[in-house]
């Protein structure tokens, strides 16, 4: 059924890179063997996953919407994929991205955009745009998206689907190609919260294999969503949010109209404060790529990624860096060498100290201003985005605009906390509004608690 769904949508919505059908087939039918064989099943048995083309997958591509991957199989599978097959999950195939997952809205993909299943002149968001809009196009059930800086929430938002960005270290990076190593998260997609609690828990976990994974008991956390008796829980709102210039008054009016209905299930409503909320989009532009710049030095046409068949021989820097100049030239587009150049130029002598360690000291700023709300609040509810989905085309020619996506996401992803979007109605166009509920670090549970009883 799901792999019907993708044919009758691919056209229309772009939702995938690669469709695996074959081995999906195999898979359902291992599934079945054990079930006609009354063997134990894993706690997704059966289920199709679509996965986002940035994890690592021993069967399928995984390009990251990349001409500079466009031919790598990789030679093992991410852990998170591990554990999704077992769980007897059924990987259905590898989902559209912002190239590298730099982006916010699918567009940057090389291999076309993604659109938004409500609106098909709107994009789905990004850089998960292709995990959203096949979940919300009713493809399959569940997705795995990564966040670095919104990529779950964001188009989670657009395309009225649950998103969660789980604790940094909560879910293992094996096997994930890095955009931001200090920031990327993988997490779980899907319409409904206890669809994301389920995921959440055939994913999250110890790796030893991934040096910044969380050697932490992971709850069983369907468990949690039973009740919807909120009392005692207080949320914190955000009211720089409604301050904040050109956010859509409907968002704000869902935030507000959020706060009533936890107010009506016995939370207390809280006003807090994040003094340097202002500079998240800022600080967050000087990490992300120059990090970027470190992690994509591996694509040189030598040891990794597509290398140029037309070497300039005569070049007088010489034939190698005639290759790595063309092969990084041809197999990167203009999104990600941005933000090469912007990393490279804030980690370069005599800029480091004014850029990047100067962001690092903002970082913990940022950090500290949580902490100090999670003494008020036990959770936080805000916006996820400033507008609902916008026109394809809208915003791609100016990156300043696009990067104002990220205005609610990036804070979370600073801080390492866990974050959730859910959906919260329409605008007057009909395109869904999301709102975000934070958590401190490792408090998923009761994220996914709180979250549930909203829905
Ligand atoms: N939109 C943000 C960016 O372009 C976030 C991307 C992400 O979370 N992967 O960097």
């Amino acid at each position: 059924k799901a792999l019907s769904s993708i044919q009758d949508t691919q056209a229309s919505i772009n939702a995938f890179t690669h469709v695996a059908a074959e081995q999906a087939i195999d898979a359902a039918k291992r599934v079945d063997a054990k079930r006609a064989a009354g063997q134990p099943l894993g706690r997704l048995a059966g289920v199709p996953v679509a996965v986002k083309d940035v994890l690592c997958t021993s069967d399928m591509p995984t390009t990251c919407s990349s001409r500079m991957l466009e031919n790598f199989r990789p030679p093992y599978d991410a852990t998170v994929v591990s554990k999704l097959r077992a769980a007897d999950a059924v990987i259905i195939g590898k989902t559209n991205m912002d190239e590298f997952a730099m982006g916010a809205s699918t567009e940057t993909s090389a291999f076309g955009v993604t659109r938004n299943p409500w609106n098909t002149d709107c994009t789905p968001g990004g850089s998960s745009g292709g995990a959203a809009a096949c979940v919300a196009a009713g493809s399959v059930p569940l997705s795995l998206g990564t966040d670095t800086g919104g990529s779950i929430r964001q188009p989670a938002a657009f395309c009225g689907i649950t998103g969660m960005k789980p604790t940094y270290g909560r879910v293992s990076r094996y096997g994930l190609v890095a955009f931001a190593s200090s920031l990327d998260q993988v997490g779980p997609m899907a319409w409904s919260v206890p669809d994301v609690a389920l995921l959440l828990e055939a994913i999250a976990g110890f790796e030893p294999r991934d040096s910044t994974s969380l050697n932490q008991f992971v709850p069983n956390y369907s468990d949690v969503l039973q009740s919807a008796d909120l009392r005692g829980l207080r949320i914190g709102v955000l009211n720089e949010a409604a301050e904040t210039a050109g956010i859509d008054p409907a968002i704000i009016a869902a935030v507000n109209e959020a706060a009533k209905v936890f107010q009506s299930q016995g939370a207390e409503i809280v006003e807090i404060q994040l003094p340097h909320s202002k500079y998240w989009v800022p600080t967050y532009y000087v990490i992300a790529p120059c990090e970027a710049s470190s992690n994509l030095s591996r694509y040189d046409g030598a040891h990794y990624g597509h290398r140029t068949d037309s070497i300039d021989l005569t070049s007088e820097h010489g034939p190698l860096v005639s290759a790595y100049c063309r092969s990084r030239a041809e197999g990167f587009g203009s999104e990600v060498k941005r933000r090469i150049m912007v990393g490279t130029y804030a980690l370069s002598e005599g800029y480091a100290d004014k850029y990047y360690s100067q962001a690092l000291k903002v970082r913990r700023l940022i950090k500290g201003d949580f902490d100090a709300a999670f003494g008020q609040a036990d959770l936080l509810l805000g916006p996820v985005t400033p507008s609902t989905a916008f026109r394809l085309g809208d915003k791609i020619e100016d990156p300043i605009q696009m990067y104002l996506c990220d205005l609610f996401t990036v804070g979370a992803n600073l801080a390492g906390l866990p974050a959730i979007s859910l959906p919260a109605g329409n605008d007057a166009n009909g395109l869904p509004i999301g709102i975000q509920l934070q958590a401190p670090a490792l408090e998923e549970s009761r994220l996914l608690f709180a979250a549930n009883a909203f829905q």
